[in-house]
């Protein structure tokens, strides 16, 4: 039976020590804070935001949301960031996807200064995380490390097979485990005899967006599951991109839909907002 990996408690006990650390940074006079921007009023967007802007309660992070009409002309938008890039008093700045089609988001994410990316978006970022440089590392995956650590999970010479390859997840999960020493497979919507990679997974990392799409048959046994999807179902219940009940007796590690990954990539983006105003000291 697998060990259940648990995001939520993990993410708890991260909130913990980034308030104490909130809390040394008041003290010199820097209080940490985020610039959330979205554009249009996507319903799943709304509550991630919403539950963004609680999470940096918690830790004491403040947050102030830049909420614009569907119709905002993208240069608009780039004012925004730009006024954000220099007001001293912001340390991070996200901007929530997704955005109306008419607003080239990768354009604005590299608008977003480098020292301020607490996503990790900006090619700079990304370029640094791709060669073993201290960088901002996007929130999913940075969290996903950040369990397979708690767990003492050995990655060193494993296979890990990653499905997805979207630049939020997928890409900068496979840099994540090559750091790791992991040998890394990547698998997208093109990639012939998925199950044939996916059973030699020593770690496998399912990030598609396809409910229960990975099957007891696609996995070995003792392999780690760790389930990044979030896909609502008819009847309203969420899942991820993994099998969970079936897998469970096969895997020797999993992540549960809620309470894994997705607990951890907020507590990721607060550790980067406080990364951001420490950096900002300097
Ligand atoms: P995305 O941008 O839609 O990318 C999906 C990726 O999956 C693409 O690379 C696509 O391949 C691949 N794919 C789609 N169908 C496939 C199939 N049948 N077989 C193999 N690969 C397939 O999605 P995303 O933003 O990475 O998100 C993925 C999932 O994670 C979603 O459910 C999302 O809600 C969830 N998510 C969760 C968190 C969290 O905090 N837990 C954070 C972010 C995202 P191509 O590149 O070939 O199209």
């Amino acid at each position: 039976m697998a060990e259940i990996l648990d995001g939520k408690a993990l993410a708890k006990k991260i909130r913990k020590e980034l308030k104490l650390e909130v809390e040394e940074l008041k003290q010199k006079g820097i209080i940490p804070k985020l610039a959330v921007i979205m554009v249009g009023d996507n319903s799943a967007s709304q509550v991630y935001v919403r539950n963004k802007s609680r999470a940096c309660e918690k830790v004491g992070i403040e947050f102030e949301e830049f909420l614009f009409d569907k119709d905002t002309l993208e240069e608009e938008l780039i004012n925004t960031i730009d006024n954000l890039n220099k007001d001293e008093k912001i340390h991070g700045i996200l901007l929530q996807s997704p955005v109306p089609k008419h607003i080239n988001i990768q354009k604005a994410f590299e608008r977003i200064s480098p020292s301020k990316d607490v996503d990790g978006f900006n090619a700079v970022n990304v370029g640094k995380l791709a060669t073993g440089q201290d960088a901002f590392i996007s929130c999913t995956p940075y969290g996903i490390v950040k369990i397979l650590e708690e767990y003492g999970i050995e990655t060193e010479g494993k296979n890990a097979v990653i499905l997805g390859r979207s630049n939020i997840v997928g890409k900068p999960m496979i840099q994540c485990m090559l750091n790791k020493n992991a040998t890394v497979t990547v698998c997208h919507s093109r990639t012939k005899n998925i199950e044939e990679i996916t059973k030699n997974a020593d770690i496998l990392i399912a990030a598609i967006g396809k409910p229960k799409f990975v099957t007891e048959n696609m996995v070995k046994t003792g392999a780690v599951v760790i389930d990044v999807g979030i896909n609502r179902l008819e009847d309203g219940s969420l899942c991820g991109d993994v099998d969970f009940e079936n897998l469970c007796e096969k895997a020797s590690y999993i992540t549960p839909v809620p309470g894994g990954v997705g607990p951890m990539t907020i507590a990721m983006l607060l550790n980067n907002v406080v990364k951001a105003a420490k950096l900002s000291l300097k």
